[in-house]
């Protein structure tokens, strides 16, 4: 095995690393500093979340730097201000024995203090791109003659939109200095960066590209959209130790998923961009001492976490990006522990699926959401074993004679009996009559929603779509909104070109309808009618997606009037849809479809 010693690293850094007390260096760090040390050349490196890449670029940049000079010579971009702050800290404990000041630059903090700092003399700026942009505008930052640019997390960079940012910032260095590329996943934006901004680059490699880590374990899990919630809890409720970190996509549903689980009893938090930077603190302060068992977190938000001992990833929906996917289930079997990342999907989604197991080269497995009597059994045993591993408090003696005296007339088996049986009341009170979760399983699994029941459900027909700025997501939110309606009360949203289709239960019919008419968006009627297609499952989101296909080659027509033509040609083309189904079998039809509307 390499030791530290064999890097080529000098002895203040050996140091400060037996201080740290890291022991041996990460598969990264082995095959990153000795290239560092010894040539001027520009790198990408690949490795997964939490395999120390920080330090194998931190390293060989402080014995870089000339800590003589005060010239600014490295500059690290993160993703976010708490990667930043992090950064700026390791880089601050590595360097303890050297005379290098480094110093973070981030937004959501006194600009002015940040440049005071930079002008006392920054060997190493740290920084996020959006105030690194804005301390360039303003000049209070000089970069014109480093040596050493870091990305790190390029791709989390590139993800949240940083691409113009990082194209401007590095305009500003010079064309000779090195690019350091770190990054968990290698998607088409790295290596378009990669291309253009560096100089035949060395590559580092750790583990496959794209994969993700080997201690994680991939589960999935097939409900009804509206049962989310209830999933969550389940899984929760059966993984009495659980510490995990529940993906959602939006601010607003990170928030409802939060409270509900707090309402609900469970030692739940939410960590979104709309907290305040000390509300963020203290949830994340909670969920290190362990206060906090379930973080519910944003995307965005989640980026800084560096947790370790994270048992459960839970994907409440599954993110848009598949390497996004990734990097939420990478804050989970980090230091060598096991994770698992459990995906809670509608069947509709399960293509996804597919494509994120393409992605990272392994495979889900789909398991059953417990159901209440076996989250019974589960807690009844965690029980069990709690109270037999429980260290007893020698406090307790002095009432021991009484206690023992109420007890006389009971035997062992019945104190046991009733022991447990304090707290299991509460579950199996809870679980006692609650139905099965699970989506049945068809014997394909691409059917659509089949097997749902629509007797209770109604569909309807929308003028708005994704020309104007609605994908599903953003439909359902406006719909939930305008029609004050409940989280799950809209669900089946399916978005055309220029209209689209959702569901709620027959119940909302009437308000539903009522609510739209003479609606206006924007100067604009929004419209809505039943569908005819309230038919059955699979079948009915065929039609629908046959009816876009169709639509879009006869092209033309304009306002109200070509609404109405493709609506009433959207119904005729049920029926298409039906017959060619049988003719040609679905996997082709879909294909076809799918090609069509690009
Ligand atoms: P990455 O940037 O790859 O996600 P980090 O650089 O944040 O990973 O490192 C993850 C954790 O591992 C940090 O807590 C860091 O201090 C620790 N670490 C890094 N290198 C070593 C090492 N060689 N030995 C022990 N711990 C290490
Ligand atoms: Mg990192």
């Amino acid at each position: 095995m390499t030791k530290f010693e064999e890097l080529g690293l000098q002895d203040s850094l050996l140091r400060a690393i037996q201080d740290m007390g890291f022991e041996t260096p990460s598969e990264v760090q082995e095959k990153a500093i000795p290239l560092l040390l010894s040539e001027e050349t520009d790198i990408v490196a690949l490795a997964q979340t939490g395999t120390g890449k920080t330090a194998a670029f931190g390293f060989p940049l402080i014995q870089k730097i000339n800590a003589d000079s005060r010239t600014t010579q490295g500059l690290i971009l993160s993703p976010t201000r708490e990667l930043c702050l992090q950064i700026t800290n390791e880089l601050k404990s590595y360097s303890k024995y050297e005379n290098i000041n480094v110093v973070a630059i981030y937004g959501g903090a006194s600009i002015t203090d940040q440049a005071k700092q930079v002008k006392k003399g920054a060997q190493i700026v740290v920084a996020t791109p959006g105030r690194m942009q804005d301390m360039i505008n303003r000049r209070m930052v000089d970069i014109t003659k480093i040596e050493y640019c870091v990305l790190d997390e390029a791709d989390e960079m590139l993800n949240m939109g940083f691409y113009e940012d990082i194209t401007s910032i590095l305009s500003h260095t010079p064309e000779d200095k090195s690019t350091w590329l770190f990054s968990a996943t290698m998607p088409r934006e790295v290596s378009v960066i990669a291309q253009e901004f560096m100089f035949e680059p060395k590559e580092i490699t750790v583990g496959s590209r794209n994969s993700g880590s080997d201690s994680v374990r991939h589960e999935f899990y097939a409900v009804s959209g509206r049962d989310r919630y209830l999933a969550l809890k389940r899984l929760a409720d059966a993984n009495p130790d659980i510490f995990s970190v529940v993906f959602c996509r939006t601010k607003r549903d990170t928030q409802s998923v939060a409270e509900k689980l707090i309402e609900d009893g469970y030692s739940a938090g939410a960590l979104h961009g709309d907290l305040s930077q000390n509300q963020r603190d203290l949830v994340m302060k909670s969920f290190r001492t362990r206060q906090i068992q379930m973080l519910v977190a944003t995307d965005v938000a989640a980026r800084g976490i560096d947790v370790d001992d994270i048992t459960h990833v839970i994907n409440y929906q599954l993110p848009d990006e598949v390497e996004t996917y990734t990097h939420r289930s990478g804050r989970t079997g980090r230091a060598g522990k096991k994770g698992v990342s459990m995906v809670i999907v509608t069947k509709s989604e399960m293509r996804k699926i597919k494509s994120v197991e393409r992605k990272i080269q392994k495979k889900f497995e789909q398991k059953n959401i417990p159901t209440g009597i076996e989250i019974c059994q589960i807690q009844l045993f965690h029980l069990a074993n709690k109270i037999h591993n429980t260290e007893a408090n020698e406090q307790v003696n002095e009432y021991l004679p009484k206690i023992m005296e109420i007890f006389d007339d009971t035997s062992k088996e019945e104190l046991i009996k009733r022991m447990v049986s304090v707290e299991f009341n509460r579950f199996y009170n809870y679980y006692k009559n609650k139905r099965d979760l699970n989506q049945p399983k068809g014997n394909n699994e691409d059917r659509g929603s089949r097997g749902k029941s629509n007797e209770h459900s109604t569909r309807y027909f929308i003028n708005v779509g994704s020309k104007d700025g609605y994908d599903w997501m953003r439909l359902k939110d406006f719909l939930k909104e305008t029609l004050s309606l409940g989280r799950d009360d809209v669900y089946k949203v399916d978005v055309k070109e220029s209209f689209s289709f959702f569901n709620t239960d027959n119940d909302k019919k009437e308000q539903v309808l009522a609510h739209f008419t003479d609606f206006k968006v924007d100067g604009r009627f929004v419209n809505v009618e039943e569908s005819t297609n309230s038919g059955g499952g699979g079948g009915r989101r065929r039609r629908d997606r046959d009816g876009g296909g169709r639509r879009r080659r006869d092209g033309g027509g304009n306002g109200g009037d070509r609404r109405r033509s493709r609506r009433s040609e959207n119904k005729s083309s049920s029926n298409g849809g039906r017959r060619r189904r049988s003719d040609n079998g679905g996997g082709n039809e879909r294909f076809r479809g799918r090609s069509r509307r690009k």
